[in-house]
């Protein structure tokens, strides 16, 4: 399965950008930009263990939507949905 390259949020709509390791700061899995920004992306890492990537993608797709939301507020939600999923088995299909 081929992982999804935009996803919209509010009528507005990001490119998603899955990034080998060294395309990200050492201490971000992921990143977002303004939703007022013109061709806006998601980057998120793409070798990220399955709990750790559900985590991820959770937190930028709430800074996405709630962009005004501060970064703790964010986490603090992307786990407890991933801990959820985590928790349920939901894992990424191979080639995913
Ligand atoms: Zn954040």
């Amino acid at each position: 399965m081929k992982p999804p390259a935009s996803v919209t949020i509010g009528g507005k709509r990001w490119r998603i950008k899955w990034c080998p390791l060294s395309t990200l700061p050492p201490d971000r899995y992921g990143d977002c930009d303004n939703p007022e920004k013109r061709r806006k992306t998601i980057r998120i890492l793409k070798d990220l263990p399955d709990d750790t990537m559900i985590r991820v993608v959770f937190h930028e797709v709430i800074h996405a939507g709630l962009w005004p939301v501060e970064c703790e507020t964010v986490d603090n939600i992307a786990e407890a949905a991933a801990s959820i999923l985590t928790r349920l088995g939901f894992t990424r299909k191979e080639n995913a």
